[in-house]
């Protein structure tokens, strides 16, 4: 029995694909199978013998920091006397100053201290599986925030759920890893995140697509934030997407600035439009304005007719071009008979409807070029050019029936006329003739009417 297990162990050591060394208590080596040889890139001659001080390879840790000899696999089994599972060393070869990087694994055999007791050393190669540095060293210490969560049921209120925060993570939120592993992302969303954002989000990481999103989170004080974020699904060996990795940047600063250009963008915008409004506005108020001052310098309110100021502007200026073509100027007045008698018995705003339906009559009656307006009271003016004398007669006789036979319907049941009574006075166009001299004539011819029993005419001549 005992033979059998000799033979097949050195067998087994020699064709083991796991370098062996065995060494006694004072590390000196009394074996190395062929793989050890192969993977420390020695000779049988060069180890055998040989204790751990002979410094013919050199151990580095992890982070690359060459090992003390005391903490060499052997010694620390001796110093210790436990045995070391999967310590990852890189040993530097002699030769080359490549690092091949092994799984260390150390017991002894035997009391301690005894020189019978073997202490054996097995070498694994994981060269190809160990990178020349750390890929986690990287996403920890990086300036972006990154979170791993699973990738399973991210439907579920509390999922996904957070197994890897970093650093950054840690002081951009202020909420410590163990504050967040086992948590959702949505902890970091508040009342601002955009739905429709993390929506978008939500549905990318239920087809297990990339995500790019510019996000707004809030830190463990209640703060927010904004982020630039892409997440990447992380696969398995077989293809299935297990964990999603989120690397986040904050924008805030960036953001910030943006938002407060845009904000300034766009309130320059609204005063100006506001401005322009207000321009807008004010310079239709004031055309408005403008306009009525017109009506009310130059028209009568009641009747909307030319009023005495207008017209005597009109009548300067008709009486001159009078004497320009050599026409005749008749100065016309008239007066509505006994209006004082019509007030009493159907009102004054009866009155008033008397008054705008006669001026709208005369407005009709006269031509562009003649001058009329409301001269006072129930008293209306004109100044015409006509071409000789009979034409004055004719404009009267057609003035006073065309009054007469005016209907004002005062209200459905009420249907009533007035006469009025006329003075005109036609003169010769001259360069003295004056417009005030014209109707003073004419109100005396007026007078002559009124005293001969109203509703008709008088007309004088200057030169006849
Ligand atoms: P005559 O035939 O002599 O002209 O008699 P009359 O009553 O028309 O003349 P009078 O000068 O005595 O009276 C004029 C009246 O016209 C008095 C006034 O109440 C009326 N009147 C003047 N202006 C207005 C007005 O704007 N609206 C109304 N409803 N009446 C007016
Ligand atoms: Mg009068
Ligand atoms: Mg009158």
């Amino acid at each position: 029995m005992a033979d059998f297990i000799e033979l097949n162990t050195k067998k087994l050591l020699e064709n083991a694909h796991i370098g062996v060394v065995i060494h006694r208590w004072d590390t000196s080596i009394i074996y190395a199978n062929p793989t050890s040889l192969r993977l420390l890139r020695l000779n049988y001659k060069q180890i055998i013998g040989k204790s751990s001080k002979d410094p013919q390879w050199r151990f580095i840790d992890e982070s690359g920091k060459k090992l003390l000899i005391e903490d060499y696999p052997v010694n620390k089994v001796k110093r210790t006397k436990k045995r070391l599972k999967n310590e990852v060393l890189g040993v530097l070869d002699s030769s080359a100053d490549t690092i091949s990087w092994f799984f260390i694994n150390a017991y002894f055999e035997g009391e301690p201290d005894s020189p019978e007791t073997f202490i054996v050393v097995t070498f694994t190669d994981i060269s190809d599986s160990k990178q020349l540095f750390s890929f986690q060293a990287i996403v920890e210490n990086t300036q972006d925030m990154v979170v791993v969560t699973e990738a399973s049921e991210i439907d579920y209120p509390l999922s996904p759920r957070i197994i890897y925060v970093n650093k950054a993570f840690e002081k951009m939120t202020g909420y410590k890893k163990e504050d967040v592993i086992g948590e959702t992302p949505r902890i970091l969303q508040g009342a601002l995140t955009d739905k429709q954002t993390t929506d978008r989000i939500h549905q990318k990481l239920e087809n297990f697509q990339e995500v790019s999103e510019t996000l707004l989170n809030y830190d463990a004080n209640g703060r927010p934030y904004w982020i630039d974020m892409n997440i990447i699904p992380l696969k398995n060996k077989y293809g299935q997407v297990t964990h999603f990795a989120a690397i986040e940047r904050d924008i805030s600063e960036r953001k910030f600035h943006l938002e407060q250009l845009e904000n300034k963008h766009n309130e320059f915008k609204k005063l100006k439009t506001e401005l322009e409004n207000l321009i807008d506005k004010r310079t239709k108020e004031l055309q408005t304005a403008n306009a009525k001052l017109e009506k009310i310098a130059y028209y009568d309110p009641l009747t909307n007719i030319p009023n005495r100021r207008f017209f005597i502007d009109h009548a300067h200026r008709l009486i001159k071009s009078c004497l320009r073509r050599d026409s005749l100027v008749a100065f016309g007045l008239l007066d509505i008979d006994d209006f004082k008698v019509f007030n009493d018995t159907y009102g004054h705003d009866a009155g008033d409807i008397v008054l705008v339906e006669i001026a709208k009559y005369l407005n009709g009656f006269f031509r562009v070029d003649d001058a009329f307006c409301r001269y006072g009271g129930e008293e209306f003016a004109f100044v015409a050019a006509i071409k000789e004398a009979d034409d004055a007669s004719r404009l009267a006789d057609r003035l006073l029936n065309g009054i007469r036979n005016l209907k004002v319907t005062l209200n459905t049941s009420t249907q009533i006329s007035v006469t009025i009574s006329m003075g005109i006075r036609v003169s010769l166009p001259s360069e003295d003739l004056d417009l005030e001299k014209g109707l003073k004539d004419a109100d005396i011819t007026l007078y002559h009417s009124k005293g001969e029993g109203k509703n008709q005419v008088n007309i004088t001549f200057d030169h006849k």
